[in-house]
């Protein structure tokens, strides 16, 4: 017999239209309002446990909302299969994912960086104790995805060189996919760069912008005090067609509509209009070195308000969101057994946030991994599973739990650990649909 799903959200639009989405299998559809009253005859006939006997309508529905996962058999347990697949995820050694930081010398100064004035650099013998450690592994490994990190990884360009050819000879041997992004500053990512980052198969890379020039280079200057926006937009130009790019805009309070409007009008003025995805970061202290900014942060609630605005903004101006809500089996790589971070000196982190912090420790990649370890059970072993508030929670497919670490490490209410969506949900429905509209659109146009 079929039955509603739980992860089912249904909202009025338009007068022309109802949004339909499923949390569990990301499906978001559009509904006439006379679809919607079909819709809603039929959830009372399956409410009273009706099996069949549906007018042709309903049953034609009916087929949709099932193709959609917005209706499953009620003998379905909807929350087991979650729990198993997010179980594959966690626990799948299958594929190797690494974050690696071949320096964490930077090149910029930015307020709120907790890795400011470190320095480090891998040395020869690392270089052979990384590639060393993903050939003990390759055996059985399906892929193995790098992401350059740091401090600004283009500072050790060499590096990068080194152990990408490592990796993909070793690929070439042992057969697994290989495939690199890069998180950068984008100061450095001249052409000659980027052509030699393609070849050593860098597939997107991560920029931050963080406002308009004007705003941008008094939070982003270089080192030397200069300016960076001029010449990272110069960059970008350059990239285009050749990496997928993202736009990372890290949001306090300090921004307002007004302040991403204008970035967003530079970014057109550059020819950047459709051709980078834009995505807001939540500016957080996420350890002591960071608790300077705390007092310009946004509390959860307030971001949700401003990233929703942000979001509609970018639509109207015709960008491409970067990560909407969607589905994933874990919230982030802390919960999966074979993800790690690593810095200059092999030192191996379950979080991003914590790279070059060797407190935060959980041993060296020359070293046997010690699972047991107190710095990778911390996080590893946060389960949404086990908390009711989650179990009971009609967004747990796309948001699993929240981060970890705001979760274990910072004392933060549950209500600070909900993701954003968890309060911006009616407009962020609106804008997914949208922007679905949006997306189709241009691959019409494309294909005309
Ligand atoms: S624990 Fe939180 S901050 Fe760290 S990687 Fe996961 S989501 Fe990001
Ligand atoms: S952290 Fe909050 S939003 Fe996320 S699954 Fe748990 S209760 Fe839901």
């Amino acid at each position: 017999m079929p039955k509603q799903s739980f992860y089912n959200h249904f909202q009025k639009w338009t007068d022309d239209y109802y949004i339909a989405y499923n949390a569990c299998s990301g499906a978001v559809a559009l509904m006439t309002p006379e679809h919607y009253a079909t819709y809603e005859a039929l959830v009372v006939k399956l409410n009273a446990g009706q099996k069949d006997g549906f007018n042709e309508k309903e049953a034609e529905l009916l087929k949709q909302l099932e193709y959609g996962g917005f209706v499953c058999p009620d003998t379905h347990s909807e929350l087991q299969d979650l729990q198993f697949k997010h179980n594959i995820a966690r626990y799948s050694c299958s594929n190797l994912s690494l974050v690696i930081a071949p320096t964490m010398a930077c090149n910029m100064a930015c307020e709120y960086c907790y890795e400011s004035n470190k320095t480090g650099r891998m040395s020869k013998e690392l270089i052979d104790a990384m590639a060393d450690y993903v050939e003990v592994r390759a055996q059985g490994l399906t892929s193995l995805d790098i992401t350059w990190y740091g401090g600004e990884p283009l500072l050790a360009m060499d590096m990068i060189e080194e152990l990408s050819g490592r990796f993909i000879s070793l690929s070439e041997k042992y057969h697994y996919e290989y495939g690199a992004s890069i998180v950068t500053n984008g100061y450095l990512l001249t052409p000659e760069v980027v052509d030699r980052l393609c070849e050593l198969r860098v597939k997107a890379c991560q920029v931050t912008l963080d406002g308009p020039a004007s705003v941008h280079n008094k939070k982003r200057p270089l080192k030397n005090g200069k300016d960076s926006f001029a010449t990272i937009i110069r960059n970008l130009n350059y990239v285009l067609g050749k990496m997928a790019v993202s736009v990372r805009v890290n949001v306090d309070q300090s921004f307002s509509v007004e302040t991403i409007g204008q970035l967003l009008d530079e970014l057109e003025q550059a020819g950047l209009r459709e051709k980078v995805s834009i995505n807001f970061g939540h500016l957080e202290p996420a350890t002591q070195v960071c608790s300077n900014i705390s007092e310009s942060c946004f509390e959860t609630l307030a971001f949700s308000k401003v990233e929703s605005d942000f979001f509609k903004l970018l639509l109207e101006k015709g960008f491409r969101i970067d990560k909407l809500p969607a589905p994933s089996a874990v919230c982030c790589m802390s919960q999966i057994v074979n993800s790690f971070v690593v810095d200059p000196q092999g030192e191996l982190y379950r979080c991003w946030n914590y790279v070059g912090d060797v407190s935060h420790s959980m041993g060296n990649i020359a070293d046997v991994h010690n699972y047991q370890h107190p710095n990778f059970l911390k996080l590893f072993s946060v389960d949404p599973f086990e908390y009711e508030t989650c179990r009971e929670c009609n967004l747990l497919p796309i948001c699993m739990g929240g981060c970890p670490d705001r979760r274990v490490s910072r004392g933060l209410s549950s209500e600070q650990v909900c993701e954003t969506w968890k309060y911006n949900l009616e407009p962020m429905l609106e804008i997914i649909a949208a922007s679905r509209q949006q997306e189709a659109r241009r691959r019409a146009k494309e294909q005309s």
